[in-house]
């Protein structure tokens, strides 16, 4: 396994020096350190560029997407699934160098996926523009997704109209105290759907499917269920279903698992019982939610990715 690198000082962009690039706005200097909350550099900071055929059918069809892997995280929940990347670019199991992270997208892009997704991207707007820039002079554009945590400033996702062609976010909690406590962030609920409204504004609430029946444009919100938490869960759809409607697409899932290196506290250091999780898809039912996807509670260990191993995510069993 590559030792991490040093971090890249580019590409640079004067706010990174004092950053207000997400709505934590802790004003760090990301270009001489000490960094922020999200440990994110000035530079382009990639803990992995893989294929992944596990993400909802409708993304990237059987060629899979290529995810592009960003290390650091705005939010660091406790129960981080990524935690081995989203703690920074210190503990990722490695870095990529920047002309390494095009030739992977390049050469998975060659293999016939044309859907890029971008995993954590809050915090790397200026990173992501100049990797979008890089690879559109190459002349291609793939579908690109924007697959983040929600917590993201609408100012700052303005700045990727008509670029990102799908947006996936995650929409985590619907209660200021949840999300204090789980993310250090009482604001959370707020900030996310004020930014779920700005994507919905680029992209439009619906999903656009070419002939082949893949993505191209649109948006789906993603919701983890957690273990304990169920009552959150269905406050999050009604006000789901309150501000956008119940025509949006809806991604369930019920594959968490204790990251056992986290020491999670109870109730998140078990599993979500299927009891737990039948509960909240029968309220996405029961307030209209039709379109979308749910999972089995308990999904196997392959949607957990890990970043310690050349393919994170196990291609034997992907593909639930
Ligand atoms: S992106 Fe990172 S450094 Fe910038 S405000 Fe957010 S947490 Fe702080």
């Amino acid at each position: 396994m590559d030792q991490a690198i040093k971090r890249q000082p580019q590409p640079h962009d004067p706010r990174l020096e004092h950053c207000t690039l997400c709505p934590r706005r802790c004003g760090a200097n990301r270009c001489t350190g000490p960094y922020g909350f999200c440990s994110g550099g000035a530079g382009l900071e990639v803990a992995a560029v893989c294929r992944h055929t596990g993400e909802e059918p409708v993304l990237g069809g059987p060629a899979g997407v290529c995810n592009v892997f960003f290390t650091g995280c705005n939010l660091r929940c406790v129960f981080c699934q990524n935690h081995q990347v989203s703690r920074g670019s210190t503990t990722a199991p490695r870095l990529m160098k920047p002309g390494e992270v095009i030739a992977q997208i390049r050469a998975l892009l060659d293999a016939g996926c044309d859907t890029l997704g971008l995993v954590s991207p809050s915090h790397v707007v200026p990173q992501v523009r100049a990797l979008l820039a890089a690879i559109e002079r190459e002349g291609r554009h793939p579908t690109l997704v924007h697959n983040g945590n929600g917590y993201d400033d609408p100012e700052v996702l303005r700045e990727l109209e008509g670029r990102v062609d799908i947006y996936l976010p995650d929409l985590k909690y619907a209660g200021s105290d949840t999300a204090a406590r789980l993310s250090g962030a009482a604001d959370y609920p707020e900030v996310a759907f004020s930014a779920l409204e700005e994507m919905a504004r680029q992209v439009g609430t619906g999903l656009i499917l070419d002939e082949r029946g893949i993505a191209r444009k649109g948006l789906i919100v993603r919701h983890l269920v957690l273990p304990g938490f169920i009552d959150d869960s269905i406050a999050l759809l009604e006000k789901l279903a309150q501000r956008m409607g119940v025509d949006v697409h809806l991604s369930l899932m019920g594959q968490y698992r204790p990251p056992p290196e986290l020491a999670c506290p109870p109730p998140l250091d078990r599993r979500l019982s299927v009891r737990e999780y039948e509960r909240v898809v029968a309220a996405a039912m029961e307030l209209g939610f039709e379109n979308g996807w749910i999972q089995e509670a308990g999904s196997p260990d392959s949607h957990v990715p890990d970043f310690c191993t050349a393919n994170p995510f196990d291609p034997t069993k992907v593909g639930a």
